[in-house]
């Protein structure tokens, strides 16, 4: 048994540390190189319980870290093209240890003195990437899920004329979204008390985007229904195609009839560093709030998310009991008393990878990835619509793309078989992570390429994987 002395030596950050540095650059350069053999060596959940179960009591702990890296996904690795989650630069590790060795809780200024001036600081440079002006506020918090929730309930706040947060309601309200858009919106709205129905999904488009058409026709009918919008989210882009809302339209429609404009960019809002791509994002200056990952496009560990105001007096009100917040009044003595305004009231120094990134890299680094990124994508469309044998969902705005395999049966149905067997094949197999998902009662493949080192070769073998998965 270790004494608490022991347990607290400063010496664990000595030799081990350099000794664990070192096995995670070499696991880092053989991830790149492919010289991990498998992006994932996949067993059954029951058998990876029984692994971990058994090593708790009676395994090497000397041999945890490597036990880890092991069994974990190798999300460097370029044949990793499955989920949304980014492989961080190698930077991100050092601001994490940071983050986690000083553990500054942030609830109060006293607990995050350097972060919280800091998120004041990258709050202010992010709302002029968006075109935002000097009145916005911004608020970090764990992830794009809890910021759409906080963005939400501050558009509840502003946007309904009765004090739901301090008295609750009985009346039925609700928002808008596309029927394509993350399911993180339908659970805040659940949460918020309105119900299945307080989520009014507006169709998408054949491009599986907002329908702007169907606008109108969907407001009027959820308010004859007595339903209550005060909302509009559009999505940028949605998480299964990857493609962005039109965004200008939407934020004309809200502005018709007073609705609240949340953006949710969790994936993709980083587009706007990019020349070549923001204007996928054209009105989004126009949002109320929007959302955006770091550790999605910017490269960050996770969890981390910028929730970005349009007006700052919005950004107070969301959990204060006063009925209106005065900014001109109180911010100079609350903007550093962070727990006002998020969620969490304990919170980790997240802000540090941002304002290191922004330091190191700049807005040039961000636009770079996203730029490499979202043209590998256009190539793999490309690839797929020279090749007779697959068939993409829809032509890609980003570096998500949906296809399938027809080159065996003729029918939907045949199709969604041989897809579904084809993914299963592929996970076993663990040369490739790719995920899948369902649009129009077809089964797709889907990828989404986060990683710098895959190219146009990766992409031929997956399909040559593929070809040879379905035979
Ligand atoms: C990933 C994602 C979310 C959820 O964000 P988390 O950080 O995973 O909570 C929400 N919306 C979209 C469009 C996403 O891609």
């Amino acid at each position: 048994m270790n004494t608490l002395e022991e347990m607290y030596s400063a010496d664990v950050l000595g030799k081990p540390a350099q000794e664990l540095m070192q096995q995670l650059h070499t696991y880092l350069q053989q991830a790149y190189k492919e010289q991990t053999p498998k992006v994932l060596a996949w067993e059954e959940p029951k058998q990876e319980y029984q692994f971990w179960k058994q090593f708790l009591t009676q395994g090497d702990s000397s041999k945890l870290f490597q036990e880890v890296l092991d069994r974990s996904i190798h999300i460097h690795h370029p044949k990793y093209i499955g989920h949304q989650v980014a492989p961080i630069v190698p930077f991100g590790a050092l601001t994490a240890a940071v983050s986690a060795l000083l553990n500054n809780g942030m609830a109060v200024y006293e607990m995050g003195k350097a972060s919280t001036a800091m998120e004041r600081v990258v709050a202010e440079w992010m709302a002029t990437q968006i075109g935002y002006s000097s009145k916005s506020r911004g608020i970090f918090t764990s992830g794009g899920t809890l910021g759409t929730l906080t963005a939400l309930l501050t558009a509840r706040r502003q946007a309904v004329s009765e004090d739901i947060w301090n008295q609750g309601t009985s009346k039925q309200y609700g928002i808008m979204v596309s029927a394509q858009a993350h399911y993180s919106v339908d659970r805040a709205v659940r949460i918020m008390g309105m119900g299945e129905q307080g989520t009014v999904k507006i169709p998408v488009t054949e491009h599986f985007v907002l329908d702007i058409d169907q606008l109108q026709k969907s407001y009027d009918r959820a308010m004859a229904e007595g339903i209550e919008i005060f909302a509009i989210v559009g999505s940028a882009p949605s998480t299964a195609t990857g493609n962005y809302d039109n965004l200008e339209a939407v934020a004309a429609f809200a502005q018709k009839h007073q609705l609240w404009f949340h953006v949710d960019g969790a994936h993709g809002a980083a587009a706007i560093f990019s020349d070549r791509y923001k204007t996928l994002l054209k009105g989004i200056e126009q949002a109320d709030s929007i959302i955006i990952d770091g550790h999605k496009m910017m490269m960050m560990p996770a969890l981390t998310t910028a929730v970005l105001y349009k007006e700052g007096v919005a950004n107070y009100s969301t959990f204060s009991q006063e009925a209106s917040y005065l900014l001109e009044q109180s911010e100079e003595e609350d903007w550093y008393n962070l727990a006002k305004r998020t969620f969490e009231c304990t919170k980790n120094m997240m802000i540090l990878h941002w304002y290191a990134m922004i330091q190191q890299y700049g807005k040039q680094g961000f636009a770079a990835i996203v730029d490499r990124l979202y043209d590998m994508g256009k190539t793999m469309a490309k690839i797929i619509e020279t090749s007779s044998d697959f068939e993409l969902a829809v032509q890609p705005d980003s570096n998500i793309v949906c296809f399938r395999f027809v080159g065996a049966g003729r029918s939907d149905e045949e199709h969604n078989a041989c897809n579904r067997k084809i993914r299963r094949a592929l996970l076993d197999d663990g040369s490739f992570y790719i995920v899948a998902t369902t649009l129009n009662d077809c089964f797709y493949l889907r990828i989404t390429i986060m990683n710098i080192f895959t190219d146009q070769s990766h992409l031929q073998q997956l399909l040559n994987d593929i070809r040879k998965a379905a035979k």
